[in-house]
């Protein structure tokens, strides 16, 4: 039996920080890791006459959006972000990958929402037209990058409202801190990744913050 299910949550935090055996950690984490990603999911489709020209192209993003926020570096860093912020996975009941882009709202883009009461969360893409662009400029390969860093940059961020609620200026530094964390991590794994980093990080307008980054509902 694993006897962190014996102790008050505190502790396992502490626990888990301490323990010496991976093996314990490891067994856990990837049943966290499993409920998670069980709940990313493609949303149903509804209204969506304006884009619905680009269809294939963006129910192609959301496949590649969905394996992106479901795959296992990320989730294990997700894990590791909800254990140090004290959020618990259970609080998290659905994460739509929405087909379509949000409709804009005061000019802005929308990324991500959060219902924090009903523990929802949105990822919403760009549009096929900026895609479109920003393919013709970067390359096709330097865009898979941008749209699956502001996917992962909106998962961490809504992640963190369930906790912070509405305190945006908070959920803003803390999805600075985490996600600068997980590309550093990223980097130290592939070299190779450090000119696409560049590339997205010294251009202010491909950061994955650009646009509003959510709307918490
Ligand atoms: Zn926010």
């Amino acid at each position: 039996m694993d006897l962190r299910v014996l102790l008050p949550k505190q502790t396992r935090i502490v626990f888990f920080s301490l323990t010496k055996n991976h093996c314990n950690v490891s067994i856990s984490m990837l049943q966290q890791n499993h409920l998670l990603s069980s709940k990313i999911k493609i949303a149903p489709q509804n209204d969506h006459t304006p884009f619905s020209k680009h269809f294939v192209f963006y129910k192609n993003y959301s496949l590649f959006i969905l394996k992106v926020l479901r795959k296992s570096s990320f989730q294990e860093f997700l894990n590791y972000m909800l254990i140090s912020e004290d959020i618990e996975e259970k609080n998290v009941n659905i994460v739509d990958v929405k087909i379509f882009p949000a409709p804009r709202k005061n000019g802005f883009n929308i990324i991500g929402k959060c219902d924090t009461f009903r523990g929802r969360i949105r990822i919403y893409p760009k549009t096929f037209n900026y895609c479109s662009a920003f393919r013709k400029k970067y390359g096709k390969n330097y865009l898979f990058t941008f749209v699956g860093n502001r996917a992962r940059a909106a998962l961490i961020h809504e992640l963190l409202h369930l906790k912070y609620i509405s305190d945006e200026k908070k959920v803003q530094e803390l999805t600075d801190i985490y996600f600068s964390r997980y590309m550093k991590k990223r980097l130290e794994k592939d070299s190779n990744l450090i000119s696409l980093h560049d590339l997205i990080f010294t251009s202010k307008k491909h950061t994955p913050f650009e646009g509003k980054m959510c709307y918490t509902a």
